[in-house]
């Protein structure tokens, strides 16, 4: 086993980055022993409708998110690219980096991870990376919610330890508790929209980018 402590990966569409995603980053960094977060804005994301910021625009505001953070980084590659975003071929390019012996930990929030059967070749992630599942307000990580081959991978691969991590490179599913914060893009684009304040939900330096860039601005 490597002895460098797990990396962590957090994909999202980030439109826009808000105080969710950076919770999310911050605890799994503490609570999961992480070298680090990257955070990595998809371009073209293939699973929901086309995201109102171009994908440059998300790209900036994960930058200006992360600026002031020296345990995040921001992995621009998804958001240049022009291909669908598909997690696996991310995963097996970090992979190629940082080799085959260390962890690394995909961060989802429940509903993703409730999700995950509809992405790209879905059953590879588990040869790539770990998966860390986080708490989110409105979805509960329970067998009952997740389809039958999502149930089955979850009952095999669920560990509760977060030493489980460093046991292997990839192939455990580790649920594990954040503050809950009922923040989602969607909320805040429709705040903004309305002509409502989005602040205290996402950072000063995102805001401001989208007041300059008139993002997800009212009629
Ligand atoms: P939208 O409302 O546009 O669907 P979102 O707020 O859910 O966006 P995404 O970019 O789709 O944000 O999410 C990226 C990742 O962050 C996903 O794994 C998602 O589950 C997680 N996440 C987002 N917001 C939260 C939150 N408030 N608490 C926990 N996890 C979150």
């Amino acid at each position: 086993m490597n002895e460098l402590p797990p990396l962590g990966l957090l994909g999202g569409t980030f439109d826009p980055v808000h105080f969710g995603h950076l919770r999310l980053a911050e605890e799994a960094l503490d609570r999961l022993g992480l070298a680090g977060v990257r955070l990595i804005p998809a371009g073209v994301p293939p699973h929901r409708e086309r995201p109102h910021a171009a994908a440059a625009q998300r790209l900036a505001m994960a930058q200006a998110a992360a600026a002031d953070n020296p345990r995040l980084e921001v992995d621009a590659a998804e958001a240049v690219s022009a291909d669908p975003s598909y997690t696996v071929p991310t995963l097996e390019r970090v992979r190629r980096e940082i080799g085959p012996q260390r962890s690394l930990v995909l961060l989802l929030g429940a509903d993703a991870f409730l999700g995950l059967t509809a992405w790209h070749r879905w059953r590879e992630l588990f040869e790539l990376a770990h998966l860390a599942v986080a708490t989110r307000p409105g979805h509960v990580l329970d067998a009952d919610a997740m389809e039958s081959g999502l149930a089955v991978q979850f009952a095999v691969r669920v560990r509760h330890d977060v030493l489980a991590l460093r046991e292997t490179p990839a192939g455990c599913i580790v649920p594990f508790g954040i503050t809950a914060l009922d923040i989602s893009a969607t909320a805040i684009r429709a705040a903004l929209h309305g002509g409502a304040s989005a602040r205290y939900l996402l950072p000063a330096a995102v805001l401001d980018y989208i007041s300059r860039n008139r993002l997800y601005a009212p009629d």
